[in-house]
């Protein structure tokens, strides 16, 4: 009855995962650079721009990394 809250909701990060900075949010949250992984936090989708691309246009993201964080941020 109360047993099929099962898998792939939340991970559980292990110690030995190695994760790479969001470059909007600042946290560790990426398991790839670069590969469009989606922050779990902020759900910036990494297209490779980096921290100081503040102002470079994100297709996936549709804003640049400034607005998007400045959004986040808002909310
Ligand atoms: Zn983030």
């Amino acid at each position: 009855m109360e047993k099929h809250l099962v898998d792939h909701d939340i991970e559980i990060v292990g110690e030995n995962e190695k994760l790479y900075r969001c470059s909007c949010c600042k946290h560790f949250t990426l398991n790839t650079v670069g590969e469009y992984s989606i922050c779990r936090l902020c759900y910036w989708e990494d297209d490779g721009t980096l921290p100081d691309e503040v102002d470079r246009f994100s297709h996936p993201n549709g804003s640049t990394l400034n607005d998007y964080k400045n959004d986040f941020e808002k909310r």
